[in-house]
């Protein structure tokens, strides 16, 4: 039995998402649950375990599981697992999600925060892989602005697994409060939840930011508007970001990086007037538009390839990562 495959967990306030990945490189199956939160997190840790479990069992017989990598939504403590002050998880504050899940399967498991796997899966999978960049940041327009971090393939924690959280860069100093006790975070101006409330101030109150994007698209200058807000704020937090770590590759995901036509030609623009680095390292012509090989020494930024599967590759990948880690740290052992 030589074949080996790793398991990943993609858990979401909404949706639960487990997977079994060939480490070949092919998704062997997937199962889909909702996340019961109303039920509390006991029940959410039986139903990930159960379907841990089941996957295991299938696929067990042919092939040996080298991992098992769940992603959560953060802030999430590294390496205890503790999950701190969860917006999208409420009543989840000071869980030991790690403990929780590794004393019901009785097995290791690898954990780390789901904005940081779904850069890694960008990385290895998408993006980064057809730009050939080792090192990216990515950043993901959702509920929120998630953001990871990814240096020479590697995810970046920080010193206690809260690093890259580019979606609190303050972008309006005094601007909007954010859910993180700050002011004027990038997250108040460039997530779904930020397009809504941003067109909600103006004559017409939409159902959802697809609507703004659909308005806009319709010529309706309040919701052009509100796009122009969406790339200046996304400027102005890269141009941080660009300045302080001149990477090759800076990836937009997220369900409202959909709207990317109605909000990026204000982002580059706005990009080129704020960072001198970006200037520097423009791509220019046909490289700007295409996203395709990183050319040496240049910034590409791109829109995220991978969709809202990249959480759960991250988890797989993450698993399968962390399986050649173990691997090294037996072959020195023996040594
Ligand atoms: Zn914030």
């Amino acid at each position: 039995m030589n074949k080996q495959f790793s398991i990943g967990v993609d858990l979401g306030g909404t949706n639960l998402r487990v997977a079994a990945y060939g480490a070949e490189g092919v998704l062997l199956e997937t199962i889909s649950l909702k996340t019961r939160l109303a039920d509390g997190r006991h029940s959410v840790v039986s139903d990930l375990c159960t379907a841990l479990a089941a996957l295991l069992s299938r696929h067990g017989a042919s092939r040996s599981c080298v991992g098992i990598g769940i992603g959560s939504p953060g802030p999430l403590e590294l390496p205890s697992g503790i999950i701190r002050n969860p917006p999208n998880l409420p009543g989840w504050d000071g869980f030991n999600l790690r403990h929780a899940i590794e004393s019901t399967l009785g097995l290791e498991i690898s954990i780390e925060n789901d904005a940081n796997l779904a850069a890694l899966a960008e990385q290895v999978l998408g993006a980064g892989k057809v730009s050939g960049a080792e090192s990216l940041c990515m950043l993901t327009m959702g509920t929120g602005v998630g953001s990871g971090l990814i240096l020479n393939g590697q995810i970046w924690h920080g010193s206690s697994g809260m690093g890259g959280e580019a979606g609190h860069v303050i972008v309006e100093p005094g601007g909007e409060a954010c859910g993180c006790g700050g002011h004027g975070c990038l997250e108040q101006y460039a997530s779904a939840t930020a397009i809504l409330r941003m067109m909600s101030s103006s004559s017409r109150t939409p159902a959802s930011a697809l609507q703004v994007a659909e308005w806009a698209a319709e010529g309706d200058k309040d919701a052009l508007a509100v796009f122009q807000r969406v790339g200046r704020s996304l400027a102005i937090a890269l141009a941080s970001i660009v300045n302080l770590l001149n990477l090759p590759l800076y990836v937009i995901g997220g369900g409202a990086s959909d709207a990317w036509d109605l909000f990026a030609p204000a982002m580059f623009q706005e990009l080129q007037a704020r960072s001198y680095i970006y200037r520097l390292t423009a791509p220019s012509g046909k490289q700007a538009k295409e996203c395709g090989v990183v050319a040496e020494n240049k910034t590409q930024i791109c829109r995220a390839r991978l969709g809202s599967d990249a959480g759960l590759l991250g988890a797989c990948l993450f698993g399968l990562q962390n399986r050649s880690q173990h691997a090294v740290e037996q072959k020195v052992e023996t040594n």
